[in-house]
This record gives C-alpha cells, sequence and structure tokens, in this order.
C-alpha cells in the first residue's frame, strides 16, 4: 500500500483506489471491475464528490419501498462488496433482507472469496453461492441470468447497486421494483431501475442505514406516501441539473 498524504485533494478517491487495486490483486475483482469504478470515478468528480439532495430523497424512498416489501433483497457485485461490505451487512440485519452474491463475471473462486469477504464483515447467511440452487431471470442468459430461488428470483424489491443495464431491465421487465445505485444518471441501468440513487456507494448505503434506522419506525402509511411521492425521471433530471451546476461552479 502507498502512503497517500490525507492532504492530498483527492485523498479518499486515491484511497478507495488502493482499496481497489489491492481486491483485484487478491482475485476479488475482475480487471473490469477497475474500469467500471474509473468510469464511476469520473461521474464523481462532476458530482462534486458529495450526496445531492436528489440522491438523499431517492435513498428515502429507496429504504421506504425496502420496508414495504414483501421478500426485499441486496443483491451485490464485486465493487460493492469491496467498497461496502459492513455497511451492507448492516442494512440487510435492519431491513430485513437476505444478501445475494451477483457477479458479472462470476467464476466459482471469486464467488467463495466474496462469501468470505461478506462474512468476515459479519453475514450470516449469503444467497448465490457456488453450488446454490438458482432460476433464469427472464430475458438473460449465462451466469448473468441467475436468480436465487429465495432470493431474487421471488423478491419484488431488488436491491442492485452498481447493476448492469441488460440485468436491471430484466429484473424490471419481470415485475421488480428495482432500486440501483449509480453515479452515473444517463446509464441504461440509472434509466431503466425505479428508484436510482446518483450517488457513490461509500456514500450511499452508509446512509441508507442511518434512513433505515429511522424510517423502520414510521408507520406504513407514511412510507406509502413517500414511494408515490417519488419520480424517478424527475428525481434524474436534479441529479443532471447537479452536474451542470457543477460545471458552472453555482455551488
Ligand atoms: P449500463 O450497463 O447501465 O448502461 P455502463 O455499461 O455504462 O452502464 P458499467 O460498466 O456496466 O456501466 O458499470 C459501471 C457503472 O457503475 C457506471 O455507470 C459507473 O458510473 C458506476 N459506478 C462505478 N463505481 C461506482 C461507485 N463506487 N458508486 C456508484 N456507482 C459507481
Ligand atoms: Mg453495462
Amino acid at each position: 500500500m502507498h502512503k497517500i498524504s490525507p492532504k492530498h485533494p483527492r485523498y479518499n478517491s486515491l484511497v478507495l483506489r488502493e482499496k481497489m487495486a489491492e481486491a483485484y490483486q487478491e482475485g476479488i475483482l475482475a480487471d473490469t471491475a477497475l474500469i467500471a469504478h474509473g468510469r464511476g470515478e469520473a461521474f464523481d468528480y462532476i458530482l462534486g464528490e458529495k450526496t445531492s439532495p436528489a440522491a438523499l430523497e431517492a435513498i428515502r424512498t429507496g429504504i421506504s419501498a425496502m420496508l414495504l416489501a414483501d421478500n426485499p433483497v441486496i443483491s451485490v457485485n464485486g465493487n460493492t462488496a469491496v467498497l461496502t461490505a459492513e455497511y451492507i451487512v448492516e442494512l440487510s440485519h435492519l431491513i430485513p433482507a437476505p444478501i445475494e452474491i451477483n457477479l458479472f463475471y462470476r467464476t466459482p473462486e471469486r464467488v467463495k472469496k466474496m462469501e468470505k469477504l461478506l462474512k468476515n464483515a459479519g453475514a450470516t447467511e449469503v444467497l448465490g453461492k457456488e453450488g446454490d440452487d438458482h432460476v433464469p431471470i427472464p430475458g438473460l442468459e449465462g451466469p448473468r441470468s441467475r436468480a436465487h430461488p429465495e432470493g431474487a428470483h421471488r423478491a419484488d424489491v431488488v436491491l442492485v447497486p452498481l447493476e448492469d443495464g441488460d440485468r436491471a431491465q430484466a429484473l424490471v421487465s419481470s415485475g421488480k421494483k428495482v432500486i440501483t445505485i449509480d453515479l452515473n444518471p444517463l446509464s441504461r441501468t440509472a434509466q431503466t431501475s425505479s428508484i436510482t440513487i446518483v450517488d457513490n456507494v461509500v456514500r450511499a448505503i452508509p446512509l441508507m442505514v442511518q434512513e433505515v434506522k429511522k424510517l423502520k419506525r414510521y408507520p406504513q402509511k407514511q412510507l406509502k406516501e413517500i414511494v408515490d411521492e417519488f419520480d424517478n425521471t424527475k428525481n434524474i433530471a436534479k441529479s443532471l441539473n447537479s452536474i451542470s451546476n457543477y460545471f458552472k461552479q453555482d455551488e
């Protein structure tokens, strides 16, 4: 690990980069995961590397939808696990919702390493392990189509931070409410999901943990109102506005 000075203007971003590079060396992440992270970094830069009011609204709505769900699930990819495992596990206990492994480049070794990472972070049960039962999601092929019978398959609400556009679309088409976290408000995932949180997972997931502690005490009626009042297209437009304001240096 290189020594990064905390005075460096991109300190936080560089710490995350080191974390990702190490996880790649350890074989948890594929090389393409690092490229995806880089695309995220670029969008985070033009969002001012902070959670916008629009993202906060989407976070509140996402948590409300998960609390109202009959069968919520948290579908986790490599980048999310490496960056936020402890918070994912806390969120999973608080909602409560099972965690399912969802790897784009799925290999038995990577699945085992992810399971270990999540268990070390406190997860008691993880779905989508090697050898677990799975049912295909209609419209997808190969390992990307896997859904655990007790997880994504039967879920009515799926939280999928950093999902791929095709899979997000297939999940929405199969009638599920899809909550995503994606720094790019223009990606297909952001555009097709039901609730899009345009923020970095390293900020959004800890905020989701904070929100669930508050919203858990709300009556169902109030949670329903939060979900009903939310308009994802308008919310994404607000995030795009934050980006254009950043360029104008208005903020
Ligand atoms: P899509 O398949 O949805 O059209 P894409 O193909 O452009 O998206 P991918 O390469 O599939 O993008 O996935 C990378 C996505 O994840 C990018 O949109 C990027 O902004 C986002 N991303 C990367 N790192 C983070 C992070 N730490 N937090 C939130 N989003 C991130
Ligand atoms: Mg993609």
